[in-house]
């Protein structure tokens, strides 16, 4: 579903993010990235999502190389991906309900889709009874659930997650972590990147270390880092 090979990333400044990066996941796999701060994980999350693009290797999404994709064909990709930021970047004028309608407003979905489509991701994360709040009375935890639901209601094949329980208690992390467990087992792939070892340890799924910008451990299983 989503292959690196030999990647790498040297951003305008000179610095090289990723260093020939290769790994791969497989259609409804779960996995985490973890490694310092600056070990590169955003820049891998943002290369799969489009918002980057490698200086050199070759990436491909859904069996489709990337590197040599045509600019038409970019919002297609974009659409397989469902993207979940640790400051859930929610539109904090508008209600829960237009935050998460929004992917399909701008994807033009008949009114009447988007409101059966917007309750079910809403009902999927627990807040069908807070469509109508702004975004401001819900707590932290409800935010990102409704980053969540935003970023699942096309229903894309792929998940990522940058940090999404950074500013989150232990216990709503878990939550949230139970949250992508439960798109995973109904069949999408999803990546995480976390810094937080317990919690993701606790979840027992494969683990894809960097460290500078190069693969270090890819297993089930977290060693010192
Ligand atoms: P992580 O998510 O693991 O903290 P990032 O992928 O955000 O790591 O960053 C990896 C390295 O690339 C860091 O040293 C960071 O400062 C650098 N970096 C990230 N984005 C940019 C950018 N747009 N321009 C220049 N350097 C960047
Ligand atoms: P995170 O790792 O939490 O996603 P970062 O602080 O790494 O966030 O990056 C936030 C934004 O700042 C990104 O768009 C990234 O490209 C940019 N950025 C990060 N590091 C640098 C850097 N050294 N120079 C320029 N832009 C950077």
């Amino acid at each position: 579903m989503i292959r690196f090979s030999e990647i790498s990333k040297r951003y305008e400044s000179g610095h090289e993010a990723l260093r020939r990066l290769s790994f791969e996941l497989q259609e409804g796999e779960m996995a985490f990235l973890t490694g310092h701060s600056g070990a590169g994980k955003s820049t891998v999350l943002r290369l799969i999502a489009l918002m980057e693009r490698p200086t050199q290797g070759q990436l491909w999404i859904g069996g489709q190389n990337l590197t040599r994709i045509h600019r038409r064909g970019i919002p297609y990709v974009r659409r397989q991906i469902g993207m979940i930021f640790q400051d859930h970047r929610l539109l904090f004028d508008r209600s829960v309900f237009d935050n998460v309608a929004l992917p399909l407003v701008i994807a033009g979905f008949p009114h009447r889709e988007i409101g059966k489509r917007v309750r079910a991701a809403l009902d999927m994360v627990g807040l069908l009874s807070k469509e109508k709040n702004k975004p401001i009375m819900l707590s932290g935890g409800e935010q990102q659930r409704v980053g969540i639901a935003r970023a699942v209601v096309n229903r894309p094949p792929i998940l990522l997650a940058d940090e999404p329980t950074g500013n989150l208690d232990p216990q709503l992390s878990a939550e949230i972590m139970g949250l992508f467990a439960k798109f995973n087992q109904v069949g999408c792939t999803v990546l995480i990147a976390s810094h937080d070892l317990d919690l993701i340890e606790a979840m027992g799924k494969r683990i894809i270390s960097l460290k500078n910008g190069l693969l270090q451990r890819d297993g089930a299983e977290v060693f010192d880092v």
